[in-house]
């Protein structure tokens, strides 16, 4: 395979993304590709308000297998520079490209300084929820949607029972060989979603999940930390006792931690397979900030 590519910086508010599209890809098909990337990068700007790098990568390849996912594979690369390698379907519009929840998944990684080994439950947590969430503030999901897909992976996570009765650590650690990749995920998305929902209520809606990992970027965005280091500093910059005694437990956790509670909390039912959001109240309010970004 040719490793020539084109080659372009994209500038926001001072910061560089350098975009790298594989030029085995026809001209048409490289524009389909960057207005995908400026819009997966557009979004993951809704959660700081920037990017969480000064500078970062994107490479975009052809995957060499046809199929019906537009995006059958991708991997994240931590580094001096991150960088976000792409293998896309060769001819597949922006808008499929927009709607596949891979492009914000590999992003979301970038929001905490994980050194890229370690505690894989909590990296994919990470991206498992705020996929979600970026796909809901730019637009491409709507509330309920957003809702809908967290319910189905907890309930994926749920199914995936093979190795229920283990510690979710030695699940993690054993993963790539073993398998047990939906009770890896949601596991961790459980506890972003737990952690987000108590630091609003905590804090009556002053402090949110974007803010506590803000400070975190702040402060050591170059840094290469372990998982321990990371919720430790999580609770130190933001003067809670939560992240590292909810990382205990999880870890441990011997199954994908119960959802419907934090559901109920927050306005949710579900109803035949359906969930149903409640427009009034405080737990409904919370919820809804979720989505819009903003704090009390
Ligand atoms: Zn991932």
């Amino acid at each position: 395979m040719s490793e020539e590519n084109v080659h372009q910086t994209i500038e926001r508010d001072g910061q560089k993304l350098q975009l790298h599209i594989n030029s085995q890809f026809d001209p048409d098909m490289q524009i389909e590709l960057q207005d995908w990337v400026v819009f997966i990068a557009e979004t993951l700007q809704k959660v700081y308000g920037r990017w969480p790098r000064q500078e970062w990568e994107i490479s975009i390849s052809p995957a060499p297998a046809v199929g019906s996912d537009p995006i059958p594979w991708a991997q994240v690369h931590r580094g001096e520079m991150d960088r976000v390698e792409f293998y896309t379907a060769s001819q597949v519009s922006a808008d499929e490209l927009k709607n596949a929840w891979t492009g914000y998944h590999e992003l979301a990684h970038l929001l905490i300084p994980y050194r890229g080994w370690g505690d894989l439950w909590f990296s994919e947590g990470l991206s498992s929820y705020y996929q979600n969430i970026l796909m809901a503030r730019s637009g491409i999901l709507t509330e309920q949607q957003m809702w809908q897909n967290l319910y189905e992976g907890f309930l994926r996570g749920r199914a995936d029972s093979r190795f229920d009765g283990q510690p979710l650590n030695e699940v993690s650690s054993a993963l790539r060989k073993k398998g047990g990749f939906m009770r890896v995920y949601w596991s961790g998305a459980w506890y972003f979603l737990a952690a987000d929902v108590r630091l609003r209520r905590q804090s009556g809606g002053k402090l949110t999940l974007d803010i506590a990992l803000e400070k975190l970027n702040q402060c050591c965005a170059n840094q290469r930390l372990s998982v321990l280091e990371i919720v430790n500093k999580l609770d130190e910059l933001n003067q809670v006792l939560l992240f590292q005694s909810l990382y205990q437990q999880v870890r441990i956790s011997t199954e994908v931690p119960a959802f419907e509670t934090i559901f109920a909390s927050v306005g949710i039912t579900i109803k035949d397979g359906t969930v149903t959001l409640q427009q009034e109240g405080p737990g409904a309010r919370l919820r809804q900030q979720i989505i819009s970004r903003t704090t009390l």
